[in-house]
């Protein structure tokens, strides 16, 4: 059988929408053979994550997509491979939930301070998951304050808008500590995503190497083809290994199909002949 990856994606222990049963279910549908399950900042899902793998002929490949802060800016690092029962590695995920819970608080709080009341709906929809900024979202939806995602990341939620509560997360040698401890490979999620210029990206990537995040997401559904030979280029020159994964978070989502990542050019070195 040939295998087929998706190393990325979301459960309804973050900001995902299925259950991790669910999530392993559409995964066989789509003849994925190994699965990451990468939720942020939690390792929650992992029990039940063995069980639907198992349930379903799936590899699991124990992950998380980690928070962190590189030149003011928001980074996203999956870590692939880890072990979850890592007490640095715990220790350091119990560190940025506790940001997140934090950062929520505040958010209810400024939206009070609008006049927006989102406290019930916002616990009723987070039902021990770990909040994150698409929960207030899908909240400002159902109460009509917004009528899709898209408006509600457009008007709230973001710089210079209520809801907006600014977060400093640790830094990427940080997050790369705590997945190389936990005896996994740090990645560096969706390179795309954060619009930077050339030169920012190779300065990122040149850091990177000495934070020790080896990997980078070179094929997502949401990256064209230019940019996956662009970014397997980068990956072949710095030694990086490249991962693939849809960052799938929801069937309502046509640009993040579970499974629909393009496959990796064959210079690149794939991240799971490491794992
Ligand atoms: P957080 O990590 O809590 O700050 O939330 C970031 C998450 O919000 C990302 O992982 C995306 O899933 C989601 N997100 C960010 N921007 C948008 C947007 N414009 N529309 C929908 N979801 C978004
Ligand atoms: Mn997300
Ligand atoms: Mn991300
Ligand atoms: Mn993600």
């Amino acid at each position: 059988m040939t295998e087929k990856y998706d190393l990325h994606c979301h459960s309804n222990h973050s900001d995902g929408e299925l259950s991790v049963a669910a999530l392993f279910e559409l995964a066989a549908e789509r003849e994925i053979t190994d699965l990451a399950l990468t939720d942020h900042d939690t390792l929650a899902g992992m029990p039940s994550a063995a069980k639907a793998a198992a349930d379903n002929g799936i590899k699991l490949i124990h992950g998380l997509e980690l928070s962190a802060t590189w030149r003011g800016q928001l980074l996203h690092i999956v870590g692939l491979g880890v072990d979850p029962e890592n007490p640095q590695l715990k220790a350091g995920v119990a560190e940025n939930k506790q940001r997140r819970s934090d950062r929520a608080s505040l958010m209810v709080a400024d939206f009070a301070e609008h006049g927006i009341d989102l406290a019930e709906e916002v616990d009723r929809l987070l039902n021990d998951a770990v909040p994150t900024r698409p929960h207030f979202a899908q909240a400002l939806i159902n109460l009509g304050y917004a009528k899709d995602k898209k408006q509600a990341f457009k008007r709230y939620l973001v710089r210079g808008k209520p809801g907006f509560v600014p977060l400093q997360w640790p830094s990427i040698e940080d997050i790369a500590a705590w997945v190389n401890a936990a005896g996994g490979i740090a990645v560096l999620a969706h390179p795309m995503r954060y619009k930077f210029t050339r030169t920012k990206l190779i300065m990122l990537i040149e850091e990177m190497q000495t934070a020790g995040i080896q990997g980078i997401e070179v094929s997502t559904p949401v990256t064209d083809p230019q940019q996956i030979t662009m970014l397997a280029k980068l990956a072949v020159q710095y030694d990086l290994l490249g991962s693939m994964g849809s960052d799938f978070h929801s069937p309502d989502q046509p640009w993040a199909r579970l499974g629909f990542a393009e496959p990796l050019p064959p210079q690149v070195t794939p991240v799971w002949s490491a794992l």
